[in-house]
């Protein structure tokens, strides 16, 4: 493949500004950058003018069903849907069936992907046997398949002993834990924040001190282990404070990730018990999605990570409280964050290509993406000028449970280039 992209607008992490430019991509790598490149003899050329050129995202926080519950997604499906979104590499969550807590388990996921994804997939691994808080997984065994990340994701891993056991162990061998911060005991039937709105829906809602207890053991525990610890899909504004203030201390290793969703929604936006609102961390108040997008900003978040968690329209439609947590986000999130921020100035393509495509591959160990002479062909085009409807034809993914179903956003992701393959091109 030899390609040339004419003029078009890049975008990087270290500048606010974009630079008006020419990308040749010759066999895998990008050759050249600059203004006004020669046009090589038998290459492609596309007319860039317009569109945003940045590497591809990374999304470090993704739920792909497989093994167990390929009725919701498949590495495949999964994968194509990534695609769509500008998505060029993933980290998947362990909470399939059975878990993905020893090496057996990781070498069929791998195995799987390299049969079925078009894009580099990873897998995070179980702290405990099969997520269950009694036993520790077989750490070192998917150590030595590459896992890197530790999450029994889904849930908290209740018994703090037990994660700081893991903590002291695989801390040894370079690996990170990863946290989804809930007491259940505290979060009830997990079905909403607890609230003005859940009082008025006459749902039990979940506090937000459910949240922010785990999250704060969980830097203390990484704190006393010297271990790195990645807080997952924070949704309260005193979550991010907490995090804020164990950063500010320098004294321990913690990152974190928000979702789009957390960003973009409240509780207010439930509306009419409308189930593609329903998560777990669930949407909080105002007053906390307004803090998330400060934080943001701010840099107490070092990645914005989807989420994506598919389910089918059957368990959607049951009522509030009996339908899962969780929507899908590969497809929207980068449309959805550029038609509600981007667009309105709250915040430049450079935090989009910090947060959500260099960090996150930082996080994993890997080499960032660029367009830089010389660096691996790893970019896509986003035509801001365009539109974007999610239909259920448009959505690669097997699960459609988005809040923006049908609906049409500004932006649209025009060209997704890998290596030496083109894996999204509507030119
Ligand atoms: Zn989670």
């Amino acid at each position: 493949m030899h390609l040339l992209i004419q003029n078009a607008e890049i975008a990087s992490e270290h500048s606010i500004h974009l630079t008006t430019g020419d990308i040749e991509v010759r066999e895998g790598k990008i050759h050249r950058v600059g203004p006004q490149l020669p046009i090589p003899a038998e290459a492609r050329v596309i007319d860039g003018t317009g569109k945003i050129a940045m590497p591809g995202l990374f999304d470090a926080h993704v739920h792909f069903r497989e093994p167990g519950f390929e009725n919701k997604e498949t590495i495949a499906t999964g994968s194509e849907a990534a695609i769509q979104g500008g998505i060029t590499g993933v980290v998947m969550m362990p909470n399939t069936r059975p878990a993905i807590d020893c090496a057996t388990v990781v070498a069929n996921v791998l195995e799987i992907a390299r049969r079925t994804s078009r894009i580099p997939i990873y897998t995070s691994g179980c702290v405990t046997q099969s997520r269950a808080g009694k036993a520790l997984a077989g750490i070192d065994g998917m150590r030595r398949l590459g896992v890197k990340m530790l999450t029994d994701d889904g849930d908290t891993t209740e018994n703090p002993a037990i994660l700081l056991t893991a903590m002291r162990y695989a801390t040894e061998f370079g690996m990170f834990f990863a946290s989804h911060c809930e007491v259940p005991e505290l979060a009830g039937p997990r079905a909403l924040n607890e609230g003005v709105m859940s009082y008025r829906l006459g749902i039990q809602g979940s506090p937000a001190c459910a949240e922010e207890i785990i999250i704060d053991r969980d830097i203390r525990l990484a704190h006393t282990a010297g271990a790195h610890i990645h807080i997952q899909h924070v949704s309260s504004k005193l979550g991010m404070e907490t995090i804020r203030w164990w950063k500010n201390r320098g004294d321990v290793r913690v990152t974190a990730e928000v979702a789009p969703h957390h960003l973009m929604f409240c509780d207010e936006d439930i509306g009419d018990f409308d189930t593609h609102y329903k998560m777990n961390p669930p949407l909080r108040t105002r007053d906390d999605q307004q803090g998330l997008l400060e934080g943001l900003i701010e840099g107490v978040f070092d990645l914005i990570a989807t989420d994506h968690a598919p389910h089918t329209a059957f368990e959607k439609s049951q009522d509030f409280v009996s339908a899962p947590n969780g929507i899908t986000g590969v497809e929207t999130a980068l449309v959805s964050l550029y038609d509600r921020y981007i667009r309105h100035g709250t915040f430049g393509w450079d935090l989009i290509v910090k947060r959500f495509s260099a960090e996150p591959r930082r996080l994993m160990g890997l080499p960032v993406a660029e367009i830089a002479e010389n660096a691996a062909a790893d970019l896509i085009l986003f035509d801001p000028l365009a539109e974007t409807t999610f239909t259920p034809q448009f959505m690669k993914s097997k699960s459609i449970n988005t809040p923006f179903l049908n609906q049409r956003l500004c932006g649209k992701v025009s060209l997704v280039l890998l290596g030496e393959h083109i894996l999204l091109d509507s030119f």
